[in-house]
């Protein structure tokens, strides 16, 4: 079986798109799978999601979700405004949200709990999105590591059922593994740029900057030991607070203060 399989990813590495990219924090990526196969897996696993785990019945938390992503969205640029963007609240009780590629967010219920203002879902949301735009699911299953899984996704693409396991993985490396029960955080580098462009963007959407420090407090308060995904195995937890704290009053003196801050009403 080896050598059909190597044929067919060096397959999937011809067809993609050249494989050097610049992300919108500057950084030169690797990138062997293409938009339109990673928002396809995306759409994939936002529907098994959808159809598999306890979506919440609440119109007023659909609404407020939807409010806080939709303010955001309009601040991204045109490629990736004009993704179909839907949005799905899950009753679940870890404090998560997640977005997968082809703008696909879900927000857990117990998130709201703990993300008690518009300002601090949206830091969430923000970190979520900035993962997408950055394209951190594409370039993880483009790192060596991945490369089965760049080939099973690339056959799920083309039509060819995936078994579980490889379902499994490719969930885990697009976000979302605390969803499926694989622990695949991302790594240090991600973290820290969508930290940086998540609570930018919440910032020029209109929410205030220092929610991304006061919902980082609430949650380590909350459970030290434990952090929810969004706030994922960091080395260095502190460093990570202070550099979003740092970045509070430039945020606020950048905003345009006659623009409308968004009115989402908290269910
Ligand atoms: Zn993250």
């Amino acid at each position: 079986m080896a050598i059909p399989r190597i044929a067919a990813l060096a397959a999937v590495i011809a067809l993609a798109l050249p494989g050097c990219a610049t992300n919108p924090s500057g950084r030169s990526q690797m990138l062997l799978i293409g938009d339109a196969q990673v928002n396809q897996m995306g759409l994939t696993a936002f529907n098994q999601m959808k159809a598999s785990d306890k979506l919440s019945t609440d119109p007023a938390k659909q609404r407020y979700a939807e409010c806080v992503t939709r303010a955001i969205v309009a601040q991204l640029d045109p490629q990736w405004r004009q993704l179909p963007w839907e949005v799905a609240v899950f009753n679940h009780t870890a404090a998560n949200a997640f977005a997968l590629p082809g703008g696909k967010v879900g927000v857990h219920t117990g998130l709201l709990k703990v993300a008690t203002t518009q300002d601090e879902l949206a830091a969430v949301i923000g970190h979520e999105i900035a993962h997408v735009t950055h394209r951190h699911g594409a370039e993880r299953i483009s790192q060596g590591m991945a490369a089965e899984v760049a080939l099973a996704a690339t056959q799920a693409y083309v039509g060819r059922k995936q078994s579980p396991e490889e379902a499994r993985m490719a969930l885990a490396l697009l976000g979302v593994g605390a969803q499926i029960g694989v622990m695949l955080p991302f790594s240090r580098l991600h973290e820290s740029e969508a930290d940086i462009a998540g609570q930018a963007l919440m910032a020029r959407a209109g929410f205030d900057p220092q929610a991304a420090v006061s919902l980082w407090d609430k949650m380590h308060a909350e459970n030290p030991a434990r952090p929810p995904q969004w706030l994922s195995t960091h080395p260095d937890p502190e460093r990570r607070r202070d550099r979003l704290a740092a970045r509070v009053e430039p945020l606020r003196t950048a905003r345009d203060p006659a623009s409308p801050r968004p009115a989402c009403t908290v269910p």
